[in-house]
């Protein structure tokens, strides 16, 4: 199976100029999903395309978006419970399990994102964060919390780990996520990950031209 590379924007660009530029710099590839800021979807009509978050229903919910709106959008990936969506927006484990099963009832492709902080036992909170787990679940990405965005990437061998605990309990794609580069990412795919989520190497041409 090829390798996947999930492309996960966060808030960035700032520009809709710039969202216009990478869109037209990056190269369709069906096994590239971007996750760009939601404001920028209608950008990327010719590249296959994922929400960074999405809550749990339509309605009174100032500021959200649905599983219906992603999937009359044709945006098929979802990424739910995001280490950042957990530490700066307070997600706790019983809300992604319902947004988890909410975009699931949508059929949306979900990406769980799942790692331990510095300090903390892996296994421990792999396991705990797992129960938010559903069959049906597209990919679980497994991010150390102290290597996204740091570039003190996971050592691989130690992540394998990680990745056989997930294949283990789940039996579903397991990606990689934290400081991935160009560099360091075949590393990943050499130890059976089935791909990686990328955030800033992302916005770097060069480097998600290379990574493809
Ligand atoms: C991420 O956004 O999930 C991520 C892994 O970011 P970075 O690649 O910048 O560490």
């Amino acid at each position: 199976m090829k390798p996947l590379i999930i492309a996960n924007w966060k808030a960035n660009p700032g520009s809709v100029k710039e969202a216009k530029r990478l869109f037209k710099a990056i190269p369709y590839n069906r096994q590239v999903v971007i996750c760009p800021p939601s404001c920028y979807f209608y950008l990327g009509k010719k590249h296959k395309l994922g929400s960074q978050n999405c809550f749990l229903e339509t309605g009174a919910f100032t500021g959200e978006l649905s599983p219906e709106m992603l999937k009359s959008l044709r945006i098929d990936y979802v990424i739910l419970g995001h280490s950042e969506r957990r530490e700066y927006f307070k997600e706790t484990d019983e809300l992604i399990r319902e947004k988890v099963k909410a975009c699931l009832k949508e059929k949306l492709k979900v990406i769980l994102c799942v790692g331990e902080k510095k300090g903390q036992n892996t296994l421990t909170i792999l396991k705990r964060q797992l129960s938010c787990f559903e069959k049906g679940i597209f990919a679980v990405a497994y991010e150390p919390v102290w290597a996204i965005g740091t570039g003190n990437f996971c050592n691989p061998e130690k992540a394998k780990k990680a990745l056989d605990f997930i294949k283990k309990r789940t039996k579903t794609k397991v990606l990689y996520g934290g400081s991935v580069n160009s560099s360091n990412f075949k590393q990943y795919l050499k130890q059976g990950f089935d791909g990686v989520l990328v955030g800033g190497a992302s916005l770097n041409i060069k480097e998600l031209k290379k990574m493809i």
